[in-house]
C-alpha cells in the first residue's frame, strides 16, 4: 500500500516522492523495504523545541517510552510548522446529528493535543497536514493471509517535497465502528502518532497504550513526556533536499500493525 507520485515535468533533480507507511496499533512489521540508496534526504537536524514542549515540566517524573518510538529513514516524524493544520472531514451516510457528534468528539482530541503542540483546525483538505476520516481501515490480512482483520484505526504518513523541502503529511482513518467514547479516545491515539509518537505504550494509562481500553485514559504525563523527546531529535523533515538528491522510482514502503 504506497504510493508514489512522480511530476515528470519536474527537472529531474526537483523530484517529488511519496511514501506511505502505515501504523495503527500492535507491533511494526516491515513487510517491504526499498534500497536506501534510491533516496538521499537532507541530513537529519534539530528543529527549535515548540514553546509549548520547552514549558511543559512533568513534577511526578512518570518517566516516558521513548525507546518504543520507531525513527523512520526520514528520522523522527517532528513537525516544524506551526500551528500544525488538521482538518476533520464532515461524516457522509449518517444523520446530521451523528455526523456533529463525531466531529465535536474528533475536535476534542485536537483540542487536547493543542494543549502541548499548536494546532489549528481548517477547512480546505487540500492545505491540511493531518487530514482526519470516519472511514473504514482496509481489512488487514493476518499472515498467513486467510482471515481478514477489521482495524479500529489506521494512521498514514506521506512524504513530498515543496521547494524542496522534505515534508510530510498525515492521513487518520476512523473506523465507523466506534462510537462514543471511542471515537475521542481512537482519534487522541491516532493524534498522538500524527504527532510524532511513531510507537506504542506498554502501559494502558497511556493514550498511545497499544490496544483499546474499557476506560480510555485522556494524554497522560508519559504521553507529553515521550512527546517531548521526540520533538528533542534530529530530522530530515522541514530540511531541504541536498542538490545531489536523485530521483526516486521506487519508493515503497509498508509498515503495518497487528491491530487491536
Ligand atoms: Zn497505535
Amino acid at each position: 500500500m504506497g504510493k508514489i507520485t512522480l511530476n515528470p515535468m519536474l527537472n529531474i533533480k526537483k523530484f517529488l516522492t511519496a511514501l506511505v507507511l502505515t501504523i495503527s496499533t500492535g507491533l511494526l512489521i516491515i513487510l517491504a523495504n526499498f534500497p536506501s540508496s534510491a533516496v538521499s534526504p537532507p541530513t537529519p537536524k534539530l528543529h527549535y523545541l515548540p514553546a509549548t514542549l520547552a514549558q511543559w515540566k512533568d513534577s511526578q517524573n512518570s518517566g516516558d517510552y521513548f525507546s518504543q518510538v520507531a525513527t523512520t529513514e526520514v528520522g523522527y516524524l517532528v513537525w516544524s510548522k506551526f500551528p500544525v493544520q488538521v482538518y476533520i472531514e464532515q461524516p457522509i451516510n449518517v444523520s446530521n446529528q451523528q455526523a456533529e457528534t463525531w466531529v465535536k468528539s474528533v475536535s476534542q482530541a485536537v483540542q487536547e493535543w493543542s494543549m502541548y503542540l499548536p494546532l489549528t483546525l481548517v477547512k480546505k483538505p487540500e492545505i491540511a497536514d493531518i487530514q482526519i476520516e470516519r472511514k473504514a481501515p482496509p481489512l488487514q490480512l493476518s499472515s498467513d493471509k486467510k482471515i481478514p482483520r477489521a482495524r479500529s484505526a489506521l494512521t498514514t504518513y506521506q512524504l513530498y517535497t515543496e521547494n524542496k523541502v522534505l515534508l510530510h503529511r498525515f492521513t487518520i482513518l476512523l473506523s465507523p465502528s466506534q462510537t462514543g467514547n471511542y471515537v475521542v479516545a481512537a482519534a487522541r491515539h491516532e493524534l498522538g502518532h500524527a504527532l510524532g509518537i511513531w510507537g506504542h505504550s506498554t502501559l494502558q494509562t497511556d493514550a498511545l497504550y497499544f490496544s483499546q481500553v474499557r476506560n480510555p485514559p485522556t494524554i497522560s504525563a508519559r504521553d507529553v513526556n515521550t512527546l517531548k523527546r521526540v520533538y528533542q531529535q534530529p530530522t530530515s523533515l522541514g530540511w531541504t533536499l541536498k542538490d545531489n538528491s536523485k530521483m526516486n522510482l521506487s519508493t515503497d514502503r509498508l509498515f503495518k500493525s497487528k491491530g487491536y
